[in-house]
């Protein structure tokens, strides 16, 4: 029989969160070993439930919930999401301008999927959230990596992203809050994107997703509140504030110049039919979180669990000889670098593996991040003060026996 083959298009998409490390360890498990996960971003896992009223809000709805919607969404959560970007002063925006989603992730895929042809270009940060690098590809285009500078505190280095504009470059991804390296952007930076997206026409896709989790009383800036000439897509959702990755419930926003974008408008409009809506009672839980207790600044103030998982997992892997790391200011995650004379690594995914065997730890290869070299790891700071300590444990011992090989 002939093979049955992935489609060419899929040669170049690459998403290692759910990767061939975590296959290992799904085996792991299924032999019966207890595994620490240090590997995504999923909320509940760890015991961070979703608020209460949005899963009573969910169930109540449930029952009206049968029917398609609008395939931008309905009504009532669209709106809330308008009075959200007028929280957070991003101009101009109407109902017509929000999109409901099966999550952000559906949306990231549908614009730039809307946006792309073969040849073209889009800047994306490395290291990056994956799922912007291989939607790029996916859609036909090519992702070119702009540096995010580790010694300013993993900011985009703007003269690395004017160095990389050219005739075919179509778009700017900026992560703010950043996954994976928990960084937030000063309004400094912020602006010089802008006027860069500004000089080249360039659409600004901000995927903003974290902007509720902020530590050490840090405040968020929305792209899209800094100029109302630009376009911008602003992408956010339930997931990360509102602990609530199930649901799938996110949001897109266009904002800014948008009379020069009238086609491509439409072919979002055209994907957004096409997939029909998002899922019902997701779309209803929008309204109650919006509105709702924000549980979240619960979490991330001084001493609350978020916080504290964080200050620990940070002081206990920077202990380590041979491992910095930037502390992250925003998100669920820190990116350690390993010094290269102590820790020659030449496949980090090995390394994640031999981790894994070793430790039972499963972390994700910097790589997996489209960070250029392999010497940098992330860790997600969700599991109990417990097992973080015990995993940074681990992961000691593990290094210091890679140190003695
Ligand atoms: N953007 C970033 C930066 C993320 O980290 C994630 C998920 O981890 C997403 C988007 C996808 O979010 P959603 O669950 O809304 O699809």
């Amino acid at each position: 029989m002939q093979p049955i083959r992935k489609s060419k298009k899929l040669d170049e998409v690459c998403y290692d969160i759910r990767g061939p490390v975590l296959e290992k360890a799904r085996k792991m498990e299924d032999e019966g070993q207890r595994i620490i996960k240090l590997n995504i971003g999923n909320l509940a896992a760890f015991g961070f439930d979703a608020p209460d009223e949005i899963v009573q809000d969910m169930i109540r709805n449930m029952a009206n919930s049968s029917g398609y919607t609008d395939s931008k969404g309905l009504f009532a959560p669209r709106k809330s999401v308008m009075h959200y970007t007028q929280e957070k002063k991003i101009a101009g925006v109407s109902i017509d301008d929000i999109y409901l989603g099966n999550g952000a992730s559906e949306l990231i895929v549908m614009a730039v999927n809307a946006l792309l042809n073969s040849g073209d270009q889009v800047l994306v940060p490395a290291p990056d959230y994956p799922l912007w690098t291989a939607a790029v590809s996916l859609s036909g285009g090519t992702p070119v990596h702009y540096v995010c500078d580790e010694q300013a505190d993993w900011t985009p280095d703007i003269d690395d992203i004017k160095k990389k504009i050219n005739s075919n470059t179509k778009a700017i991804v900026v992560i703010n809050p950043n996954n994976p390296t928990g960084a937030l952007y000063p309004v400094e930076v912020l602006e010089q994107i802008i006027e860069v997206a500004r000089q080249h026409q360039l659409i600004v896709f901000a995927d903003e997703i974290y902007d509720k989790v902020l530590y050490d009383g840090n405040t968020h800036t929305s792209l899209a509140s800094l100029a109302d000439d630009v376009l911008c897509i602003t992408f956010n959702g339930l997931s990360k504030n509102y602990r609530s990755c199930g649901f799938r419930s996110g949001w897109m926003v266009v904002s800014g110049e948008k009379k020069h974008a009238r086609d491509y408008i439409e072919g979002l409009n055209m994907l957004s039919s096409m997939r029909l809506c998002a899922n019902v009672p997701g779309q209803y839980a929008i309204q109650t979180a919006l509105g709702g207790y924000q549980s979240i600044d619960d979490l991330v103030a001084p001493g609350g669990r978020l916080a504290r998982q964080r200050d620990l997992a940070h002081k206990l892997l920077t202990d380590i000889p041979g491992v910095t790391c930037v502390k992250p200011k925003s998100a669920l995650y820190m990116f350690p670098k390993l010094d290269a004379k102590m820790y020659p690594i030449a496949d980090d995914q090995q390394f994640a593996y031999e981790l894994l065997a070793e430790e039972r730890v499963l972390i994700v290869q910097g790589t997996g991040f489209n960070c250029p070299t392999p010497d940098h790891f992330r860790v997600v700071f969700l599991p109990n003060i417990d097992d973080l300590g015990d995993a940074m444990n681990r992961i000691g011992r593990f290094l210091d026996g890679y140190r003695r090989r």
